[in-house]
């Protein structure tokens, strides 16, 4: 009976990406963060981050939104 090993890492989609990889208006909250859409409803979503964090600015997170139908898709 061979082991069944898994060696991949589980894809989290638990929360927003890098603050690098978003727009102006995603950081700002005004576009759905995963998909870019302007049109709402949006929902608050947490915060994403800047990767690159410097002793001044520690952990500096916007707030984004998501829309209604990405937040299906990301829960
Ligand atoms: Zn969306």
């Amino acid at each position: 009976m061979a082991g069944i090993e898994s060696t991949e890492q589980p894809l989290s989609v638990t929360g927003p990406p890098a603050a690098e990889d978003l727009t102006e208006e995603q950081r700002q909250g005004r576009a759905c963060w995963a998909c870019g859409t302007a049109d709402g409803p949006l929902h608050p979503d947490g915060h994403a981050y800047l990767r690159t964090v410097t002793p001044d600015v520690a952990a500096l997170g916007y707030a984004v939104a998501v829309c209604t139908r990405c937040s299906d898709v990301t829960r």
